[in-house]
């Protein structure tokens, strides 16, 4: 099987923000020894919004300058760990400034729809050419923010002239609709990867982008129980390392407490427990793995390394721009 590791490298974007050393940098330094130890490639969606502001903001304030180069030194990292990056986009950085302490943001337009076509192409535009730019590599792949990828048709002319032939946003069954997130996933293919031109949800024989979906799996209230009371029972094994606070997604969680529910398969958390599960799903190619450093926990972290250890030589572990060569 195929094995894509993904990781959407940023800080949290609630009232609190959480530092880049404990939101990115710690835990990010934790997966890049794993990537090494076990030579396991992963691919980083690195939030370029943010990776903007701090180039922008750096001369003015000598902790986004600390920030900055850290986050630069960690981006070189990855690419030394034979890992990649990849463009992730939250364009709410837009709005949102240093007050000379703490990052302040204002998430009224979360998502590149709330922008016009002409700002989020310049958006496109201006946060991968700083990819490009921190990186020195190639970028091919985009994740929207919050998984808001729709509709594509507002940006796929901007994301076409820059480079970007691959998505990697949509999970099957994911539906989600607030005052900030829109995304609806319940029609898309159930492929393992698929060709489409202007709506990622419609295959296209010979489409100009390739999706390659965030694989699901499916859980019971059983499992995200376990998982809040185990936050609460053992937080230093439980809690994620991000000191921040999420969006408030209003609804998910008595959702999840109370059916059954498809879920994108997650390599942070208590999450990590059905990774071996998800790997011996018959019939599958493909899995891809989705993850934020900064929910990762020490449990979820000390799993990873044994997950790695018995499965590295049994699966081939892939970075997302090899779907395209
Ligand atoms: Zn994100």
């Amino acid at each position: 099987m195929n094995v894509f590791f993904t990781w959407d490298y940023e800080l949290y974007f609630g009232s609190e923000t959480g530092t880049a050393q404990s939101c990115m940098i710690e835990p990010t330094q934790a997966l890049l020894s794993m990537s090494k130890k076990y030579n396991i490639p992963m691919t980083f969606f690195v939030d370029c919004g943010y990776l903007l502001r701090l180039k922008e903001l750096k001369d003015t304030f000598s902790q986004v300058r600390d920030e900055y180069d850290a986050v630069c030194r960690q981006i070189e990292d990855m690419g030394k760990a034979g890992c990649e990056v990849q463009l992730h986009i939250h364009p709410h950085w837009e709005d949102s400034y240093f007050d000379g302490n703490r990052w302040i943001m204002n998430v009224n337009r979360y998502k590149l729809a709330d922008f016009s076509k002409e700002e989020a192409a310049e958006i496109i535009r201006s946060y991968t050419q700083i990819l490009r730019e921190v990186s020195g590599q190639a970028v091919e792949a985009y994740r929207a923010g919050g998984w808001c990828v729709q509709p594509f048709s507002h940006i796929s002319e901007a994301l076409r002239v820059n480079g970007i032939r691959l998505d990697s946003s949509v999970f099957k069954g994911g539906y989600f609709q607030s005052d900030l997130y829109a995304y609806d996933f319940r029609d898309c293919p159930s492929a393992e990867q698929w060709k489409f031109e202007e709506d990622p949800c419609v295959a296209v024989d010979r489409g100009f982008f390739t999706e390659l979906p965030i694989s699901v799996y499916e859980l019971s209230p059983f499992f995200f129980w376990k998982l809040f009371i185990l936050g609460r029972l053992k937080p230093s094994e439980h809690k994620p390392i991000g000191n921040g606070k999420p969006v408030p997604s209003p609804g998910m969680r008595k959702k999840y407490l109370t059916r059954w529910n498809s879920h994108y398969v997650s390599g942070e958390g208590y999450f990590v427990t059905r990774l071996p599960s998800a790997l011996h799903t018959p019939h599958i190619k493909n899995l891809t793995v989705l993850g934020h450093p900064k929910a990762c926990t020490r449990f979820s972290l000390d799993y990873l390394d044994r997950f790695f250890a018995r499965y590295h030589t049994r699966h081939t572990f892939r970075n997302v721009s090899d779907v395209l060569k």
